[in-house]
């Protein structure tokens, strides 16, 4: 089988791809390196099944051409990063729609399917948990930056289901909830890579508001897994499945239990989240998925607790300190 990933020198994308490659697949990727790096693919891109763009998703030309090869399209190209989006709202509206809108169109073609990662942050505002598919999502104000990226998502998710409703384009809708990992970056203000890095140099780890806030986090393979399985499930097109675990912890107790876990020494300061993003910043209180539509489908279950999640990243920051390639913000 073949299979493009967009955006597959990302975090997740690159996970993806090696879980492929694995399988004997073909894996094509198209990265522009806005927030992928080389150095995710290192380990894969000289194997001959193998293929890499380093290009944007708009590039109408060799999105036309690899999706055309392609029996899948993960479409997970995207601006991703609270702190990104709150600093770059036009880059990631524009990021996150023209990509979807290019992909849909070359996919429409021949009616190739099509799996689009969303995001738990479509959800926005609402305090009912857990977050469940049919859920009404409530929405900022537009002057706040960190909406345009639910809404952005949003409208990409519309795209997608309408083109399987109008143009009958067998496509997915996956809602990532908050998914880590060895090679997250802590450079657009992801949580965990930035709380254990700040742990592993004994500095002090920065909870922003009172670090009550909750969040349930996933191991990028439990999240591979599940992609995979719904990309290639009959059932799952025209739907849209949360993926996550049901694990809730708060802000507070995640930076104990790695400084516990890295043995360091951090103190544990708080932030006021104007200080950390913008004025007016909200954030969400609790996060928490709706596990049972992805579960009743395909048996998910993620296999790696918090403490799974924790020491994977400890160990591989570690490693990377030590080979000394870690930069300042990693
Ligand atoms: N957070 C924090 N310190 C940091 C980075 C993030 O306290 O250095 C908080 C952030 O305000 C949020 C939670 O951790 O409440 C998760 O943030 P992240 O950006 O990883 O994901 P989000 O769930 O907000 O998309």
């Amino acid at each position: 089988m073949k299979v493009l990933i967009t955006g597959g020198a990302g975090f997740i994308g690159s996970h993806l791809a090696e879980e492929h490659l694995k399988r004997g697949d073909e894996v094509y990727i198209i990265d522009d390196l806005s927030t992928g790096s080389m150095e995710n693919i290192e380990h894969i891109k000289g194997l001959p099944s193998f293929h890499y763009y380093l290009d944007t998703v708009t590039n109408h030309h060799l999105t036309a051409e690899l999706v055309d090869l392609c029996d899948i399209i993960y479409h997970l190209a995207a601006a991703v990063g609270v702190k990104l989006i709150v600093e770059s709202p036009v880059r990631t509206i524009e990021t996150n729609i023209r990509g979807t809108e290019v992909v849909l169109h070359h996919a429409a073609k021949k009616r190739k399917r099509v799996l689009l990662t969303s995001t738990s942050e479509v959800y926005g505002k609402t305090e009912k948990v857990p977050f469940n598919e049919e859920d009404d999502l409530v929405m900022g104000a537009t002057h706040k930056g960190r909406w345009s990226y639910a809404c952005s998502k949003a409208i990409d998710e519309f795209l997608a289901i309408a083109y399987w409703k109008e143009k009958r384009v067998p496509t997915v809708v996956a809602r990532l909830f908050n998914t880590v990992g060895p090679r997250q970056t802590g450079q657009y203000g992801m949580v965990i890579p930035n709380f254990v890095r700040q742990a592993l140099n004994n500095e002090p780890i920065t909870v922003y508001g009172d670090g009550t806030q909750t969040r349930c986090f996933t191991h990028v393979n439990d999240v591979v897994g599940a992609l995979i399985k719904l990309a290639e499930h009959p059932q799952a097109v025209g739907e849209v499945y949360n993926i996550g675990s049901a694990q809730e912890v708060s802000i507070l107790q995640l930076a104990e239990r790695i400084r516990d876990l890295a043995g360091s020494k951090s103190e544990i300061t708080f932030l006021p989240y104007e200080m950390a993003y913008e004025e007016g910043f909200e954030d969400m209180l609790r996060r928490v998925p709706d596990i049972s539509k992805i579960s009743g489908l395909i048996g998910y279950r993620p296999k790696y607790n918090l403490d799974d999640i924790l020491t994977s990243v400890i160990e591989y920051s570690t490693r990377k300190f030590q080979s000394g390639v870690v930069s300042n913000k990693e």
